[in-house]
C-alpha cells in the first residue's frame, strides 16, 4: 500500500496538542516527527493552519435497519459515506436479533455491511435472552470480535426484556469483558399513557414526546444501573436525554459504579419546541428518547464537563420526512394520522463532528482535546477499539480528519450525503469543518469531493469492552 505524508498539522488527540508531520504507510501511522523528509514521489498533503484530528468514531448508528413495518432509508453505502463526509471513519452500528438467533442476526448484518465505505463493527440487539442466546454471547465475544450488547427497556412487545434477562445478559458480558448497552426508558407505562393519548384522539407527532415523560427515563436508568451494580458488571446508557437520567448516572459514577452513558447532538441543541411545528413538520423530530425542555440540555453540558457523560455519538436512525417511491416503509408518513405509527428516530451522522466542535469548543469552554475524547477516543477505548482506533499514534490505523477549525458553513439537507430528505439543523451556521478525510491512509474526502469507494470499509474485531 501507499505511503503519504501529512505536513505541518496542528495534531490534536485526547491528550496531545502539538505541530508535525505524520507518515503514513500501509495504512498505519509509521512516524510523527519535525520535518519529515520524503521522495518526490509520496504524495504530500500540506495541513499547516489546521487540525489534525483522528477520524471519528460513532457508536450509535442504525443503517438498513429493519424493525416491524419500518426500515431506515441509509444502507451500508451511503450511510458510511456520508459518515466520511462528517469526518467519521469507524460505525459500530446495531444488529437486530429479531426473530432469529443471534448468531444468525450477525451473518445477515455482515452481509449487508460489506458495502461500508469506513469501518465498522457491530453491537448485536438482545431481544430475547433465553439459554441459546446466553450461550451465543460467548461465541459472538470471543470468536467474532463482538464484545457489547444492546438491551432495551422500552417498546414492549418488540425488543423489550425484563429485569431477569437484563440481569443474565449482565453477569454474561462481565465474565466476558463484555458491555451491555441499555436503551433505558420504562416501557410499560410508556405504552400505557401512548394508548390513552390515542384514545382521546390526540394523534399528532408532539404526542410523542408527551408520552414519553423524562422521569420514566430516569426511573429506567436508575433501575439499570442498579441492576447492574448487583451483577458486579459495567454498563453504558445509550442516547441519554433526560437531567433525571443523568442524576442517576452521576450518582452511581460518585460511589465508584462503572457506569457510562452517551448523549447525542440534537438533546444538546435542540429542545421540545420543535414539536410546536405546523402540520407534520414535528413528525421529523420524532426520536426516542423525544426532545426535553431547555433545562435539559444544559444539565447534559454540565455533564459532558464532569465526565458524567463520556460519550457524543449520533443516534443515526433516518426515515425520510416525504413518502419514499420504493415504498412507505421509509417515510415518517406512515404515522400521519397516529403518532405512534411515526417511525422513531433522526439523521445526524454527518453532522456529529462539526456540531460538536461548534457547540462545544467555540460556545462551551470545552478543549480540542476533550472534543476529540468525547467523539473519537472514549467511544474506541469503551469498545474494544483503542489504540487502532480513536487516535493519533505511531501504529494506530491512519483514519485521520483534516479539520478546519475557523471555516464557516451552513447545514443544508440538499447537501448531505445520507439519503435521508431533511436534517435537524437545517440552516444553522457552523464554525469548523472537515476539509480532508484519511481511512486506513487513503484519501476518500477532499474539499467535499468523495474519493472513496463502495466496500473499501473493513469489519474491526473488538476487543475487552468497558473500561475507560
Ligand atoms: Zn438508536
Amino acid at each position: 500500500m501507499s505511503t503519504i505524508l501529512i505536513k505541518n498539522g496542528q495534531i490534536v488527540t485526547a491528550t496531545d496538542d502539538y505541530v508535525a508531520d505524520i507518515l503514513v504507510q500501509d495504512g498505519r501511522v509509521h512516524t510523527i516527527g519535525k520535518e519529515i523528509e520524503v521522495g518526490a514521489d509520496i504524495p504530500v498533503h500540506d495541513a499547516s493552519g489546521l487540525l489534525v484530528l483522528p477520524g471519528g468514531v460513532d457508536v450509535h448508528t442504525h443503517l438498513e435497519f429493519n424493525f416491524g413495518d419500518f426500515e431506515t432509508i441509509d444502507d451500508f453505502e451511503t450511510g458510511t459515506r456520508s459518515a466520511a463526509f462528517g469526518g467519521t471513519t469507524t460505525l459500530v452500528d446495531f444488529c437486530n436479533q429479531g426473530d432469529k438467533t443471534p448468531m444468525d442476526a450477525l451473518e445477515g448484518w455482515h452481509k449487508r455491511a460489506e458495502k461500508a465505505c469506513v469501518d465498522v463493527s457491530a453491537h448485536v440487539i438482545l431481544n430475547k435472552v433465553d439459554d441459546e442466546a446466553l450461550a451465543q454471547m460467548r461465541g459472538l465475544i470471543h470468536d467474532e470480535g463482538i464484545s457489547s450488547f444492546k438491551l432495551f427497556t422500552a417498546y414492549p412487545g418488540i425488543f423489550m426484556v425484563d429485569d431477569a434477562g437484563l440481569f443474565k445478559a449482565m453477569r454474561q458480558a462481565r465474565d466476558n469483558n463484555a458491555m451491555i448497552c441499555v436503551h433505558a426508558e420504562n416501557g410499560g407505562v410508556i405504552e400505557v399513557l401512548i394508548q390513552e393519548a390515542l384514545a382521546a384522539g390526540h394523534t399528532g407527532p408532539k404526542y410523542h414526546e408527551a408520552t414519553r415523560p423524562s422521569i420514566m427515563e430516569g426511573e429506567a436508568t436508575q433501575r439499570v444501573i442498579t441492576i447492574s451494580e448487583l451483577a458486579e458488571a459495567p454498563v453504558y446508557i445509550v442516547h441519554l436525554s433526560a437531567s433525571e437520567a443523568l442524576d442517576a448516572v452521576t450518582r452511581a459514577r460518585d460511589r465508584g459504579v462503572p457506569v457510562f452513558a452517551e448523549t447525542c447532538p440534537h438533546y444538546l441543541f435542540l429542545d421540545k419546541q420543535e414539536y410546536e411545528r405546523p402540520g407534520f413538520e414535528a413528525a421529523k423530530f420524532v426520536m426516542t428518547p423525544p426532545l426535553r425542555e431547555c433545562s435539559h440540555q444544559h444539565d447534559l453540558w454540565r455533564g459532558l464537563k464532569t465526565d458524567d457523560l463520556q460519550v457524543i455519538s449520533t443516534d443515526h436512525c433516518p426515515f425520510c420526512f416525504h413518502e419514499q417511491p420504493n415504498g412507505i416503509l421509509y417515510s415518517k408518513q406512515q404515522g400521519v394520522d397516529n403518532f405512534n405509527k411515526i417511525p422513531n428516530g433522526a439523521p445526524g451522522v454527518e453532522t456529529r463532528l462539526p456540531l460538536v466542535f461548534d457547540g462545544g469548543v467555540h460556545k462551551h469552554q470545552m478543549s480540542i482535546n476533550r472534543f476529540v475524547q468525547l467523539t473519537a477516543t472514549a467511544p474506541a477505548k469503551l469498545f474494544g477499539l483503542f489504540p487502532r482506533k480513536g487516535t493519533i499514534a505511531v501504529g494506530s490505523d491512519a483514519d485521520i480528519v483534516i479539520f478546519d477549525p475557523n471555516q464557516k458553513w451552513t447545514i443544508k439537507a440538499e447537501q448531505q450525503h445520507s439519503k435521508i430528505d431533511y436534517t435537524l439543523f437545517e440552516g444553522k451556521e457552523i464554525m469548523g469543518k472537515v476539509r480532508k478525510v484519511f481511512l486506513g491512509g487513503r484519501l476518500i474526502v477532499e474539499e467535499g469531493t468523495w474519493h472513496g469507494k463502495r466496500g473499501m470499509g473493513k469489519f474491526v474485531k473488538r476487543g475487552n469492552a468497558g473500561k475507560i
